[in-house]
């Protein structure tokens, strides 16, 4: 499949104010001659936007909420435009002078102006995973249909990406995605019943949205991420094993056919991936820090314990399950995620509340977009009544 490589790229940001947006446009200040940061879109983080905009000059803006988009069309000025709501995405991503789309709004929310960038055929640097979660089994073929690929930015897919290229197709035998293990990874089951909102966001290697650092306490996040290898990789289940590595040096794994392993290693920062997913198949130089072997000592590596942390195993269980069944575990996700971040439900409800979701779904095979959406609207319901 061809990836357009263009001397210069006009990016969209889907999610410009968050951890990947912000370190999507450092990326973009490092290099103007290549890139231009043409749309920023965010949710709420309106004084963050302004900065940007000052800063980065963009084409437009779309901001979610349309009281919030007057306060920015009142300090932009004429020459910004300023779009508002889903449509606003679903509008810039498909703009002709717009080359890449960085796909990282957080949740379902990023499923439509993504499925909308791919039918438009833009590169798309792919960071919300929840997208292929869900709908994997549409956003594939329909990326294959426009001639897109789906650039991860996700750092374990990165990295397998990485050691696949210049590999023969076939010849993959088995894909290891390494997990730090989250703050709570030495813990007891018991230990876990009390654990804070505050403790949980304390994530040892990596600064992210609260989302995904709550989906890394839990393991949710590297069961979303086998998913997400088994669409991007087309690998089935049983040949994506998980390995705890608390170090996050290595990045993840592929074993080929004659036993040989290959793995990505680096420091923990997020700007060398998402660089990558912007300039394949070439490699631009970045400031970031580089690995010190002698300074790291060891790197360990355990089994993950899905008894402690169940989230793991259930997102096996959808994926072997298919159809629907990735679409109620990322929502009942969703919701349990903001319930323990509200203070509502302690850390040990969450695979509960996401269990009993999937318990109760008769899910349907071969899904169409709308039966995706449909069954994500299905689980947020049932869950209001638990
Ligand atoms: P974040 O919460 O920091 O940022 C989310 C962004 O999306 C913000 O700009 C917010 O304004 C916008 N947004 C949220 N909800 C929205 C909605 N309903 N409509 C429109 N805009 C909305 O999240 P993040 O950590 O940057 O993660 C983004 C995605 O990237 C997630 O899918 C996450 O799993 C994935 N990812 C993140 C990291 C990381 O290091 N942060 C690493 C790998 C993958
Ligand atoms: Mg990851």
């Amino acid at each position: 499949m061809n990836v357009k490589v263009r001397l210069h790229q006009n990016i969209a940001i889907l999610g410009s104010t968050g951890s990947i947006g912000t370190q999507t446009l450092e990326v973009i200040a490092s290099y103007p001659d290549r890139f231009t940061a043409a749309y920023l879109t965010v949710n709420n983080n309106i004084p963050l936007l302004l900065r940007q905009v000052e800063r980065f000059r963009p084409k437009g803006v779309v901001v979610l909420d349309p009281a919030a988009a007057e306060t920015v069309r009142s300090r932009c000025g004429p020459e910004v435009e300023v779009l508002t709501g889903p449509e606003g995405l679903s509008d810039v991503v498909r703009r002709t002078e717009v080359d890449t789309v960085v796909s990282a709004l957080v949740g379902f929310a990023g499923l439509r102006p993504t499925v909308d960038a791919i039918t438009a055929g833009k590169r798309i640097a792919l960071a919300n995973k929840e997208t292929l979660v869900v709908a994997g089994s549409v956003m594939m073929p329909l990326a294959e249909r426009h001639n897109v690929r789906l650039l991860p930015v996700d750092s374990e897919h990165s990295a397998i990406f990485q050691c696949l290229t210049g590999e023969p197709a076939g010849s993959v035998t088995r894909i290891i995605l390494t997990a730090s293990g989250g703050p709570f990874r030495s813990l007891s089951a018991n230990e876990l019943r009390t654990v804070t909102v505050e403790q949980a966001l304390k994530h040892p290697n990596w600064s992210m949205g609260s989302k995904i650092t709550i989906d890394s306490a839990t393991l949710m996040n590297k069961g979303l991420e086998v998913i997400e290898a088994h669409w991007l990789f087309g690998m089935p289940a049983e040949r994506i094993d998980v390995v705890v590595h608390p170090q996050s040096i290595i990045h993840s794994m592929v074993e080929f056919a004659d036993g040989s392993v290959k793995a990505q290693l680096g420091v923990p920062d997020m700007t060398i991936p998402i660089q990558y997913a912007l300039t394949y198949p070439d490699r631009f130089p970045t400031p970031t820090r580089r690995v010190d072997f002698p300074s790291l000592r060891e790197m360990t590596f355990f089994s993950p314990d899905t008894e402690r942390f169940p989230c793991l195993r259930l997102a096996y269980d959808a994926l072997r399950a298919g159809g629907t069944m990735p679409a109620v575990l990322n929502a009942a996700n969703e919701v349990a995620v903001a319930r323990f971040l509200a203070g509502a439900v302690p850390f040990t409800q969450i695979p509960v509340l996401i269990e009993t979701a999937m318990d109760r779904h008769v899910l349907r095979e071969n899904p169409t977009l709308e039966d995706i959406v449909e069954a994500d609207g299905w689980t947020r319901d049932i869950l209001s009544t638990f």
